[in-house]
């Protein structure tokens, strides 16, 4: 089990250009790569903090790059069976979703439209080298957990059940029992299933006066390689999760209080578990919520890319601080 942990700092937008901005990125020593986050002490202006993580990319970089240094060096582990997950983690409005999914441009494509591309290749390429003797299934599975509840979001809103899809353990990896799957043939295929699975999210959080930055989004990538009797599955995860921000200081009706308190606990989990397995532990706290379960963290033998969205401006502050500590906490110089 490998893990890395990278931090994204995104550009001002054109509507942020006149704010302060208190986030850089820094290397250890000059001419070495960007490993480093500085912030301001919000106590005092002139002492600065620093992080570490395995990687720092700064507001210039392009989908392309993070693409290629990030994910594109796993592809091919994924065809020799091996798991990879992918996580945005951040406040709302760091570029999760900019990361993850990205924009409709072809320049501006995230992480998901371009491991598909990948996927799709390598495919192809497979079924060709083989002269046919192996054949390559692509299977999507699409879901979000919102207050620690699974929801197929592959499936009309009319067969939601409030409870959501129970979990069962298999063969010591966890299943969500009734979740579908569709075979996708190429990109054309996986973005039509894509787009309408994303609007049915909206629907559903816009219905429960929610918002999808509530709910973790979970696309599962399934390849499945098959030669005569021999049959290799491995799976892609890429993760839009819910935003981490400090959910005391926003607003405190009930059904905030309840989302709240799903949020940080799953997030909270999802930390101590990159923790344990950076630092090689034998025990993973995975099985203490519902989504580091349902991956399964820390319990294959995969690969775990762990990317901190970050906002550089002021307005972040703390929720930029705690976010910094949580992440990082197992990098810390
Ligand atoms: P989140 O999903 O974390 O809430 P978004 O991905 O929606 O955040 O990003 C917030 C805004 O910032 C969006 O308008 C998005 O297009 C923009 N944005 C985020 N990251 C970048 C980036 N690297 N380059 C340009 N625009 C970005
Ligand atoms: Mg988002």
């Amino acid at each position: 089990m490998s893990v890395r942990v990278v931090a994204r700092i995104r550009p001002l937008l054109e509507k942020e250009l006149d704010k302060d901005v208190i986030v850089r990125a820094d290397s250890t020593e000059d001419g070495k790569p960007l490993t480093m986050v500085k912030i301001p002490s919000p106590k005092n202006e002139s002492e600065e903090f620093s992080f570490a993580f395995n990687s720092v990319y700064d507001q210039s970089t392009t989908q392309e790059e993070l693409f290629s240094a990030e994910v594109a060096p796993h592809m091919k582990a994924l065809f020799q069976g091996l798991d990879v997950t992918i996580f945005a983690y951040g406040v709302t409005g760091t570029g999760k979703t900019h990361t993850m999914r990205g924009g409709l441009k072809l320049a501006d494509r995230g992480v998901i439209p371009r491991l598909l591309s990948n996927v799709f290749r390598r495919a192809k390429k497979v079924a060709k080298d083989s002269n046919g003797a192996t054949t390559v299934d692509v299977a999507l599975a699409y879901y979000e957990i919102y207050n620690d509840k699974v929801f197929d979001l592959l499936e009309p809103l009319e067969k939601r059940t409030p409870s959501g899809l129970p979990l069962r353990e298999k063969d010591g990896k966890t299943i969500v029992v009734g979740l579908s799957e569709r075979s996708c043939e190429d990109l054309k295929d996986f973005e039509r299933l894509y787009i309408e699975a994303n609007n049915n999210r909206v629907t559903a959080a816009t219905k429960l006066n929610a918002h999808s930055s509530r709910s973790h989004a979970i696309l599962r990538v399934k390849v499945t390689q098959t030669t005569g009797d021999m049959v290799r599955e491995s799976t892609a995860s890429a993760i839009d999760l819910a935003g981490s921000e400090d959910n005391r200081r926003t607003d405190n009706d009930k059904t905030r209080l309840v989302e709240s308190a799903a949020i940080n606990k799953s997030l909270f989990v999802l930390s101590q578990c990159i923790d344990a397995i950076s630092r090689g532990d034998k025990r993973i706290p995975y099985r203490e919520s519902k989504m580091t379960r349902i991956l399964s963290l820390g319990q294959n033998n995969g690969i775990t890319i762990m990317i901190l969205n970050l906002a550089p401006m002021r307005s972040y502050h703390l929720d930029t601080l705690s976010s910094l500590n949580v992440s990082s906490r197992a990098k810390r110089i």
